[in-house]
């Protein structure tokens, strides 16, 4: 069977607005329970929505950084139903028209090629309350997140495999990032994604029902969420069983989609416009003030770093697909005056060493200066790469001072001609047959003549000063 996987997204994104959706309450993670509450966000009798302006801007400047056209006139809607974190017993949302439509992210595909995911569009809305569950049997409400704005973005189902929505997400989350409208702790809920996915048999056309799997906060569990669904729906093909369409949840437990409910259809929320906010109008000027505002994104600035750093393109782009790496690497090469050693290790050992360790930049135990010393320490042929890697891997782990632990650990690359030449004769001496296998042809004995000279020096030999040292002995020797 050939089938095909469509999966749309919703994903909600938390605005880090200093205020509120509708009222002046502080917007803030993390502060004592229902401390940022009004009569407004508690959905009082009476009290009444006020348009918070940043929301807005935060808005549209999301909407320009994905593509979209902004809406000079946008309208709100009031989507209805009953769940004690939600105050006013409904959601106030953008219903007929948002605030921006018909964008796009571009994202690499299954083959590498440049694509382009849709965004049906984007949406203002409101967050709700937030229940603890506590052991006592009873559950606790914090209405601190209730009314705390948010955007939803909506694509349309262009994206066709898990590696595809893994890239949509990360690029949203890096834009939104640089644009500083959104923390990006998903583990305090700032990203929530819903994932919308069913099959079609390519040789059939038979289609499995959508199912909406609702509320992921990890790129990880939406990955894994979309491949468990693919073989579980593709069952469900092979078998010609039919499923009403359904809302899941992933179990990071178990790794599988647990069913919730059979589908709300959008008659259930009974959504009606709402009376209390007028349509929200806005003109060119606005959108114009938004556009100056933004900072700079991701692709400006991997051009940026290719001319002014002398980086390669694919350099470049890991460097700055991170908001926090791309200052951490700018903020460097200010003390480090070798450019492409400053990016080759950045890359290659620091951010290695954070994906390993699933760690991020804002928990290194080391400090951009120490980082640096280590760099020019390579840079002035103090100690070679390899002692370099060796001694960050301590920086990494304890936080020590690069300079004092290569001091103290008498690991200075030897540079003396004569030292290293007393190791040379030491290991050719050792393996007789070498220069002659080498003459031969069998260059490879080369690098394991080297080896042995830098284990004799306990790595501390220059290795290219070893390499010169040998190949003149060979000369010599002919
Ligand atoms: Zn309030
Ligand atoms: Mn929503």
């Amino acid at each position: 069977m050939k089938f095909k996987t469509i999966v749309g997204l919703e994903i909600h994104s938390q605005l880090n607005s200093k205020t509120k959706a509708f009222c002046s309450c502080v917007n803030e993670y993390g502060l004592e329970p229902n401390t940022a509450t009004c009569p407004g966000c508690l959905g009082m009798p009476g009290a009444l929505p006020v348009l918070n302006n940043e929301v807005v801007d935060l808005a549209i400047m999301a909407g320009l950084a994905f593509n979209c056209d902004i809406n000079l006139e946008s309208t709100f809607e009031r989507k209805k139903y009953f769940y004690p974190d939600l105050a006013k017993g409904y959601q106030i949302t953008q219903g007929e028209i948002p605030i921006c439509e018909n964008g796009y992210i571009t994202v690499l595909d299954e083959n590498n090629k440049d694509k382009n995911i849709r965004i049906q569009r984007i949406q203002i809305e409101e967050d709700t309350g937030k229940a603890l569950h506590n052991s006592d049997d009873f559950a606790y409400m914090d209405y601190n997140r209730s009314g705390a704005p948010l955007v939803e973005i909506i694509t349309y189902p262009d994206i066709n495999s898990s590696k595809e929505a893994k890239e949509f997400l990360t690029k949203l989350k890096n834009t939104l990032q640089y644009l500083d409208i959104n923390t990006g702790r998903m583990e305090e809920g700032s990203l929530r994604c819903d994932v919308n996915i069913n099959l079609v048999n390519l040789e059939t056309d038979e289609r499995t029902s959508i199912i909406e799997i609702k509320n992921i906060n990890s790129f990880s569990a939406v990955e894994k969420t979309i491949e468990f669904e693919i073989e579980r729906q593709k069952e469900l093909l092979l078998n010609n069983e039919f499923e009403v369409r359904s809302t899941r949840r992933w179990d990071d437990s178990i790794q599988e989609t647990m069913l919730m409910r059979e589908k709300f259809s959008s008659d259930d929320y009974k959504l009606s416009y709402d009376g209390d906010i007028p349509t929200l109008v806005i003109d060119e000027d606005i959108i114009e003030a938004v556009r100056n505002k933004m900072p700079e994104l991701i692709e400006e600035k991997t051009n940026r770093f290719i001319k002014e750093y002398e980086l390669s393109k694919y350099d470049a782009e890991i460097l700055t697909s991170d908001k926090k790496i791309s200052e951490f690497f700018e903020n460097s090469t200010v003390n480090v005056k070798n450019k492409t050693l400053l990016a080759n290790f950045t890359i290659n050992e620091l951010l290695r060493r954070l994906h390993e360790e699933e760690s991020s930049i804002d928990n290194l135990k080391f400090t951009l200066e120490d980082f640096s010393k280590l760099l020019n320490l390579v840079d002035e042929d103090k100690i070679n790469n390899n002692t370099a890697k060796k001694v960050f891997r301590v920086m990494f782990e304890e936080g020590i001072d690069p300079i004092k632990y290569v001091e103290e650990n008498n690991m200075i690359q030897i540079d003396d001609k004569s030292e290293i030449d007393e190791y040379v004769n030491q290991v050719l001496n050792e393996n007789p047959d070498s220069i002659e296998q080498y003459l031969s042809g069998k260059d490879r004995i080369l690098g394991f003549l080297v080896g042995q000279v830098m284990k004799l020096s306990k790595g501390k030999a220059n290795p290219q000063l070893v390499n010169k040292l040998i190949l003149e002995k060979i000369k010599k020797s002919q």
